[in-house]
């Protein structure tokens, strides 16, 4: 057993283990206790007699932009290691399967993950498996697309796109236009990957409406934030037309001095994905508690991180009742630490910091596992 302090929960759950409880609608932190009755678990705020307790249990952690098609592409691994391993419970893969792919992604891939999974649907059909994935633009299709969302609309979340200077040569515009337009149709979230310039948020924004998502938002170039932190004009737009922010931190999507800067300012509510993959995994990011332990490292209020995680991508997903802990069908256990630690981001800098949130249990779909 890893942690002490969770160490004897498993028979302790049967009497009671007090517990910092997430309230998802007031946005705070409760003192209960969580029971295990039979073989299902239980959060009950009513018994808050343990003030001493060190452990949180929240809604079931969702990490709304990683790569699951495992073996597949430059991208690809298994969402298992990133996922319920990791105190992760819900993971939505992020354009790594297109069209072309999702079949043999539903028959070899999805059979053998234990974590709850949603797939944004790449615009392109090969999905992103490396950059460039729009260099044959004639297959790429609005309708087919729209088609493949319906047969597995059990599966599909939205739609996902790439559309940054990094990963569009010829194309322009174009896979945004089809993606927006598939997106529209199905009546579904479009999840906008940005870069460095071009094209400019001001181009990109027409094709965005409230509810999509505007992900690696602290990336370290394009023309998001001003030089204070503020968000530049077209930003500014995005954010009070309610598009919703994702950190995606990937191996280059994130900056330590955007995202404080941004933070500072005063930020809506945003979104806190990894982007974990194959390349990003073992550089930078790590798992979800690293990039979490980062947000509180630029002084995020914890409450605010963790309703990054559970009720605005729940809410992305349509996931009704994700946040209900009276019975608990998914939820994550944590510890905060107090060890010095070092944290990197993708431009180069490190900080500094003496917390840590380290999982320790989950329960998945009313299956506890400790950590
Ligand atoms: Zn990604």
């Amino acid at each position: 057993m890893r942690v002490e302090c969770f160490g004897r929960e498993q028979s302790d759950m049967n009497n009671g283990t007090s517990v910092k409880i997430y309230n998802a609608e007031n946005n705070c932190f409760e003192y209960g206790v969580v029971r295990k009755e039979g073989d299902r678990y239980h959060a009950d705020k009513s018994d808050t007699s343990d003030y001493s307790t060190k452990i949180y249990l929240t809604p079931g952690w969702i990490d709304l932009h990683t790569h699951i098609n495992d073996g597949f592409g430059m991208f690809g691994i298994n969402a298992d290691e990133i996922g319920y391993k990791t105190g992760v419970c819900m993971v939505a893969d992020a354009g790594t399967t297109g069209d072309f792919t999702i079949a043999g992604f539903r028959k070899y891939v999805e059979p053998t993950i234990k974590t709850n999974i949603k797939l944004f649907l790449c615009i392109s059909p090969i999905g992103i498996i490396f950059n460039h994935e729009y260099n044959a633009m004639e297959y790429l299709s609005a309708e087919n697309t729209v088609r493949t969302i319906e047969a597995n609309r059990d599966i599909i979340c939205g739609v996902k796109v790439r559309i940054a200077s990094g990963v569009i040569r010829h194309e322009g515009l174009e896979p945004l236009r089809i993606a927006s337009k598939a997106a529209r149709i199905a009546d579904l979230p479009l999840m906008v990957h940005i870069g460095g310039n071009p094209p400019y948020l001001s181009e990109i924004e027409p094709f965005m409406k409230k509810g999509d998502i505007l992900t690696h938002c602290f990336n370290g170039s394009g023309d998001a934030w001003m030089e204070d932190g503020t968000p530049s004009t077209a930003m500014k737009r995005l954010i009070e037309r309610g598009i919703i922010l994702d950190v995606g931190h990937g191996g280059g999507s994130f900056s330590f001095d955007v995202c404080r800067k941004a933070v500072m300012q005063g930020l809506p509510k945003i979104c806190i994905s990894t982007d974990l993959h194959a390349l990003s995994r073992h550089n930078f990011v790590h798992d979800m508690a690293t990039t979490l332990s980062k947000m509180l490292a630029v002084s995020m209020p914890l409450e605010d991180i963790i309703h990054g995680i559970t009720k605005l991508p729940a809410g992305i997903l349509r996931l009704d009742n994700w946040c209900d802990l009276s019975t608990i069908r998914n939820g994550t256990f944590f510890r905060i630490d107090e060890v010095p630690s070092v944290y990197s981001d993708c431009c180069g800098k490190s900080v500094s910091f003496n917390r840590r949130i380290v999982p320790l249990g989950v329960v998945i779909n009313g299956a506890f596992f400790d950590l």
